[in-house]
Order: C-alpha cells, then structure tokens, then sequence
C-alpha cells in the first residue's frame, strides 16, 4: 500500500473535497469536527429537504432497525408496497420499481422505453433524445444521456441510442424525432446544468410532439422532485403529465434510494426477471421513503418550500438589485441560482468560511438548496451572509 499524506488518501480523488469533515446535522444546520456552525443552503445537494435527521422520518427508521434490515425481493415488502401506494396515490404514475440512486432509476426508465417499444409495441424503437446541458447521472448509459461533454471524458465507448437537442429549440426537436425514436428525457429545471427552468410552452410542446410520433416522455425529478420546487413532482406546475419520471436526492430524506415511476401501460414492459436490483426497496429504505413521502404531504411541505423560495428569492433580489457581480437571480421554488459575471468558485469558499453552505451550477452559477422547512429567520441570515459577501466581490471587481 503506497502512503498518502493527504485526508482521504485512501479514496479515489473523485471529488474536490472541501477541507471540513461535518460531523453532526439538525434541520437547516450542520458542524463540523471543530464545532463550528453553518446554515446548510445545500442540503447534501437537494437530499435532505426535511432538513437534517427530521424526526419523522427517524421514528420509521429506528423502529424498522429493530425488526428486519433486508430480504430479497423474491419476497412481498410491504414497506415498499406502501411506499408504492403513497407514490402513485400522490402523482399521475401507477406502478413503481425501487432503485438505490438516481442514475440507476434513469438507467430503469431508458431500459423501460426501450423494452416497451421493442417487447409491447415491437417497434424496436431504442433511441432516447435528450437535451444538451442536461444531467442525468453517472452510470455508462445515464452518462451518455447527459448532454455535457466533460462527464464522458475518457469513458469510450459509449452506448448507442442518444441524441442531443437544446433546450427550447422546437425545430430541432421536431427533426430529431424518427422512427428510431423510444423517448424524450429531460429535467423541468437543468440543475446542475445552470438552474434553467423548462418554459411551459415548451413542455406542452414535448407532450404533443411525443403523443403525435408515439413517443414516450421522461422526465428526471431527481433534484426537482419531493417538494422542492413548490409541488410534490415539478411536472404539476406544468399540467404535462411524463409516462415515465425517476425520483432519489429527496426520496429518503438521506438515507439511499431511488426510484422510477410510469403509467399503467407500461406496466407489462417489465417481466419478471427483465429487470432487478439486489438493494433496491429494502424493508429500510422504504421505510425511510414511506415516513418522507407521509411528512411532505401530511406537513405540506411543498407547500412551505413554495412560500420560502418566494420569500427567499424575493430578499435576493431586494439585497442584490444593483450588484454589478451578480446577473440573474432565477430557479422554482427553493432551486435557486444566483448567475454572477464570473466564476463563484470563492464566494463558495467564503461563504462557507462565513458559516453558509452552498454549492455551485457551473462556473458562474451560485445555486441555494435550502431545506424546505426553512425559516424566513435562517433565510435572513444566509441572504445576509450572500448580500454583505457579493457586496464585498462587487467593490473588489470593480477596483481590479
Ligand atoms: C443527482 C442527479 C442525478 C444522479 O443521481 P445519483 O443519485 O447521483 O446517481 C440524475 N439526475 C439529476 C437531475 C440529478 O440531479
């Protein structure tokens, strides 16, 4: 074994890790080993939307330790039968397979329309269209769905089957559709691609354009799902339903799980033994998914994310109007990016030396996940940590 001198040096350099190790979280708040305190506007990047180790969704998991940890999905679960009728009773979907990630409920959904289309429909129809700056996940396929050239670097060769369009382009769109064509995927707000959300028109658009050539939609509510964009599934906003949409970040308020959700008719694309997963709907993490999905309905959470994303983007612009740094302030609900006129990589730094945790959306894109059941006091003092901070990187920039 080679020595490394740095923290971590056992682990794959896969992440630019920030030099803290958090050791302890209750609802909006975080501390690290030295015991200093940080508002989270992060949020483990859009998992733990009720906030850390929420009470509710602890109960469930703590009484579910005691009784049974794992079976095999040979048998009935009835944990994740419940999870699956609170899924469907709360949205367009009716059936749900339970994964333990978001790339792997995206690889469900792409191996869904392809097997729907070639086993149901036998049309042999394979190709998923998605949009360039989308993401989509980590996984061979799920990276090829991605339409940003730097997580493919090296990974050749990829899966066939994919093609690229820009988002709001409906003529090219419309040319890319074929005969070939199983399904449109997309996210109704690109997260990590800059915090752009889908235009109505544009998605109607994709629901006729699919329902004219056949074709299925998708769309990946891994970081716009459970609540954060001010609906329990973002698609609501839009009145388009998808025939297929994946969840995971909020699922399991932090505990580990994905799924992926699709109407009746695609119920039978699936067989048993065409698809699996050894982890997926364990007796715990569909416990974790069925005390999260209760809480945000019951609480209406989506709600309270709704009134705080207004409320917070509201104080931005008011503490920001006129900052010469800052470009745009926009997002749904509590997805929110602040777009500077320069890379924001060190008021990420600073503002996390200042005790406010955020995270980037591309080099200039500041963006806020906060929990949903935050304050409008704890807004006050992370607008107040944001406002002072770019205040500081306007004067600076301006001067240099
Ligand atoms: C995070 C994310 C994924 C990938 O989820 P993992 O759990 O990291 O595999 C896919 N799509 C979107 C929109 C995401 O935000």
């Amino acid at each position: 074994m080679s020595e490394s001198a740095q923290r971590g040096g056992a682990l794959f350099p896969t992440y630019a890790r920030y030099p803290i190790a958090l050791v302890k979280g209750d609802g909006s708040w975080l501390w690290d080993e030295q015991g200093n305190k940080y508002l989270d506007f992060m949020c483990g990047i859009a998992v733990t939307n009720l906030g850390h180790a929420p009470a509710q969704v602890k109960e469930a998991l703590v009484k579910q330790l005691d009784e049974l940890w794992h079976v095999s999905n040979l048998f009935h679960i009835p944990n994740q039968e419940d999870a699956a009728r609170l899924l469907t009773e709360n949205s367009c979907a009716d059936a749900v397979f339970f994964c333990n990630s978001g790339a792997e409920a995206n690889e469900a959904a792409i191996k869904l329309a392809r097997r729907y289309h070639q086993k149901v429909l036998e049309n042999g129809r394979y190709e998923i269209i998605t949009l360039t700056n989308s993401f989509h996940g980590r996984t061979l396929a799920t990276l090829t769905a991605t339409g940003q050239d730097k997580v493919k670097e090296g990974f050749g060769p990829l899966p066939e089957g994919f093609r690229y369009v820009p988002l709001h382009d409906q003529a090219a769109l419309e040319a890319a559709v074929n005969e070939h064509t199983a399904a449109i995927m997309l996210e109704t707000v690109q997260a990590e691609g800059g915090v752009y959300s889908v235009q109505q028109e544009y998605l109607e658009f994709v629901r006729e354009l699919c329902d004219k050539h056949g074709v299925l939609l998708i769309i990946d509510e891994i970081q716009t799902g459970m609540g954060r964009t001010g609906k329990l599934f973002s698609f609501e906003h839009y009145g388009v339903e998808p025939d297929i949409f994946t969840l995971a970040k909020g699922l399991g308020s932090g505990f580990p799980v994905g799924a992926m959700l699709a109407k009746e008719k695609l119920r039978d694309a699936f067989a048993p033994g065409s698809h699996g997963s050894t982890f997926g709907g364990t007796p715990i993490a569909t416990a974790a998914v069925k005390a999260t999905v209760e809480t945000i309905v019951r609480e209406k959470v989506a709600e309270q994310a709704k009134q705080a994303g207004a409320y917070l983007t509201g104080k931005l612009k008011e503490t920001l109007a006129g900052n010469p740094f800052v470009k745009e302030i926009r997002g749904k609900g509590l997805i929110i990016g602040i777009e500077c006129v320069q890379p924001v990589s060190d008021i990420v730094t600073e503002a996390r030396n200042r005790g406010l945790l955020v995270v980037t959306a591309g080099p200039n894109v500041i963006r806020l996940l906060p929990s949903l059941i935050i304050t409008n006091e704890e807004i006050d003092h992370g607008v107040q940590i944001l406002a002072t901070l770019l205040a500081e990187q306007a004067a600076s920039t301006v001067k240099s």
